[in-house]
């Protein structure tokens, strides 16, 4: 048997990806079970988006496209860009992607050498530090508990860098946490960063749309222009217009980085898809009234689903700012299990799959986002699926 690569060997397939499957496994036999796993929002693709997809199709836009986008959806992109955030940015310093998954990843594999630290704050999305391992790179945690919003400090921050460190990511709204790093909070942390000028910053601003307790999206460059040299803001169609399976991420960024990156992908799957790609430009140009159901959405199963979590013994959780999930501290729940012996360690793993055996509901451990004692519920399922999701849960936790 062939040995695997070490890179390979130091990586793990997506936990998210995981249960997604675990679940639609015990689905497929029979078993009733309601997914709170999956990372994507449960409504349609916009008709409008759609429409530009098939158009392009009866048009014959079915070829390769230049490697970093077509000019169309690069002009659309520098025009978000300047709409949304107030960022100047020419077609040099963009590139388009087969998803955000795939510009991080560029991204990665363009500025970390092996041993490069890169700071990641925890809870984190699952795929930072695989990708940073994938580069042979160091991922440094910085842990940020519910007491304190799971948002880090600047001190954090400040106490993680050292001489290696040469990218610090940030995401907000967070992924899994749901929590929003306030413009002061922002600028707290870019006053650091601008003290240790190798430091390149990436912002992963995917969930920027989807804002469920008012204000105005802000991102670090706001609240910092003078890291603008050393920034990557990261983004995508996926979750804003429910485009996940289209896979169309993009980012701006100084425009040496944006070539190497765009080097990479030329070598890896070359362009994103010429459809996705036509279709993308209508979602950034088109009307952008057809995320406010969308969010609308999201704000109300927000309500319910954290008052329905708080009803339970032994469960905490914060009203999410922002994305579509909740994510509760359930230390409590997993200790009052574990004494009565019910579950045999006192991890979030094995509360996850008691949740799962007993309840018929699939959530998704903390652990996997580096946060043990919590686990994230998505409320991209519609309002019965959530009710009927805790009422199960509150049964089985009762
Ligand atoms: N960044 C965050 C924080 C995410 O949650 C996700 C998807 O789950 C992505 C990036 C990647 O999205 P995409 O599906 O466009 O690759």
């Amino acid at each position: 048997i062939v040995e695997l690569s070490k890179r390979v060997q130091a990586i793990k397939p997506s936990p998210t990806l995981a249960v997604t499957a675990r679940a639609a496994r015990l689905k497929a036999e029979g078993k009733d079970i309601i997914g709170l796993g999956a990372g994507e929002p449960d409504f349609d693709t916009p008709q409008h988006i759609k429409d530009a997809a098939i158009a392009a199709i009866n048009k014959g836009f079915t070829k390769y496209t230049a490697v970093g986008g077509t000019p169309g959806l690069k002009n659309a992109i520098i025009a978000k860009f300047k709409r949304d955030n107030n960022f100047d940015y020419s077609a040099k310093q963009i590139l388009v992607s087969c998803g955000g998954k795939q510009s991080f990843f560029n991204l990665t594999l363009s500025v970390i050498n092996p041993g490069d630290e890169v700071i990641i704050p925890a809870p984190y999305w699952v795929s930072y530090p695989d990708i940073v391992l994938i580069a042979e790179g160091k991922p440094v945690i910085v842990e940020a508990g519910i007491e304190q919003g799971f948002k880090i400090t600047a001190a954090q921050l400040e106490k993680a860098i050292t001489p290696k460190t040469r990218m610090f990511v940030i995401n907000s709204p967070s992924n899994p946490s749901g929590g929003v790093y306030t413009f002061d909070e922002l600028k707290a942390l870019g006053e650091v960063l601008l003290k240790y000028p190798n430091i390149l910053i990436a912002t992963d601003d995917m969930y920027e749309h989807i804002l469920l307790s008012g204000g105005k999206f802000v991102n670090i460059l706001n609240a910092c222009p003078a890291l603008h040299d050393r920034t990557i803001v990261l983004n995508g169609v996926s979750k804003a217009y429910a485009m996940t399976g289209w896979r169309i991420g993009y980012c701006g960024g100084p425009a040496h980085i944006i070539t190497a990156m765009e080097n990479i992908q030329s070598q890896s799957t070359s362009n994103p898809a010429s459809i996705s790609q036509a279709a993308a430009e209508v979602a950034l140009n088109g009307d952008q009234s057809c995320i406010v159901p969308m969010v609308e959405a999201f704000k109300e199963r927000n309500q319910f689903i954290t008052g329905a979590l708080n009803a339970i013994p032994g469960v905490v959780c914060l009203l999410s700012e922002g994305a579509f999930y909740a994510f509760a501290d359930v230390r409590e729940a997993i200790s009052g299990l574990h004494a009565k012996g019910v579950i045999n360690d006192s991890t979030d793993i094995a509360f996850s799959e008691y949740l799962l055996e007993h309840s018929g509901v699939a959530v998704v451990p903390g652990s996997a986002f580096g946060s043990e004692g919590y686990i994230r519920l998505s409320f991209a399922t519609h309002m019965t699926n959530l009710e009927n999701a805790l009422r199960r849960i509150a049964k089985a936790l009762g």
